[in-house]
């Protein structure tokens, strides 16, 4: 008999806290951590019946641990840490961005510790998070996500298995190309609309209502406008997916024009001291330079 799920939610940061919300919204989170402890301690505080907890405690009393971590270190770290200390059968999910190899070794981690892995990367942003309609990409065996099925479906609009582990990370390779490509067109064009001084007002729902409306553009368009780059997905999150995406790019021998251009351009943003920013900041390098 399967148990029900008790889930653990590790990383509560832009995309992982309100992950997190919709997991105990539907009555299957036991507990959460996080790098520094007070946010965690914040979101227990905020959300009866989650207790603050550490890697390594959420192992003990969650049979299902979720991870929404930085970067491919992190995501290596605390799935060592919950194989050591959880019981056979338990099940990491991860929604990170970071390469499929990383995926593989995650999840030999957890198979040598009779559990499993899924890699599940997301694709929606903030806004998509906040409304519980992500699209995941998922990596693994079919019995072990349809295991894990109900804790998804908590925020996504789609879940879609796309193979086996690994899987999930290279499909979200190619979304960061797209993701990339679009920011360079939508900053580019609207740097060149402000120089031609058209109203923000009336060109946003213009191109919005065209064939060159996007997710980007309606999310981002006016906010970049206003010089407002706090919310969202942090460029220095994107230069480190574009890295892995080069990799990829490299080994497929496709071509890397806008892998390129976007590592080079964020990386300078990152230099200017602006790795927290949204990527809508990229702006600032396609306004005239004085
Ligand atoms: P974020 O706001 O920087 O949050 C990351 C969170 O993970 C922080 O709270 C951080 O703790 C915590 N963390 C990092 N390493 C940890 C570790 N080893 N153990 C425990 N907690 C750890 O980033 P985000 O925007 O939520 O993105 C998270 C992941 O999702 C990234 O891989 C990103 O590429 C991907 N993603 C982001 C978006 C987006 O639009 N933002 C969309 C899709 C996918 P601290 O408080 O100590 O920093």
């Amino acid at each position: 008999m399967q148990h029900a799920i008790r889930a653990g939610f590790v990383g509560l940061g832009a995309m992982g806290w309100s992950m997190a919300a919709h997991l105990h919204q539907r009555g299957l989170l036991a507990a959460v951590a996080n790098r520094s402890p007070d946010k965690a301690q914040r979101f227990a505080a905020a959300h009866e019946g989650t207790i603050a907890a550490t890697a390594d405690t959420i192992a003990q009393c969650c049979n299902v641990v979720v991870l929404c971590v930085s970067a491919d270190s992190d995501v290596i770290d605390v799935s060592r840490t919950v194989a050591a200390a959880a019981a056979p059968g338990t099940i990491v999910v991860d929604h990170s961005t970071v390469s499929s190899t990383t995926a593989s070794a995650a999840a030999a981690l957890l198979r040598a510790a009779g559990g499993d892995f899924v890699d599940a990367p997301v694709s929606g942003g903030v806004e998509g998070a906040k409304n519980g309609k992500l699209s995941i990409m998922a990596g693994g065996e079919a019995a072990t996500l349809a295991r894990v099925r109900p804790v998804l479906d908590a925020y996504a609009a789609r879940v879609t298995h796309m193979g086996p582990v690994g899987a999930g990370q290279n499909t979200k390779a190619v979304n960061q190309v797209l993701i990339a490509g679009i920011a360079q067109a939508v900053t580019e064009g609207l740097a060149l609309g402000e120089a031609l001084g058209l109203a923000p007002d009336a060109l946003l729902p213009t191109l919005a209502a065209g064939a060159a409306g996007n997710w980007f553009l309606d999310k981002r368009g006016a906010t970049m406008l206003a010089n407002q780059f706090s919310v969202g997905f942090k460029l220095g999150l994107l230069h480190k997916d574009l890295r892995i995406v080069r990799d990829l790019a490299l080994a497929a021998g496709t071509d890397r024009s806008v892998i390129e251009k976007s590592l080079a351009d964020y990386a300078e943003l990152m230099a200017r001291g602006h790795a927290d920013d949204d990527i809508s900041a990229l702006i600032r390098l396609k306004r005239p330079q004085v």
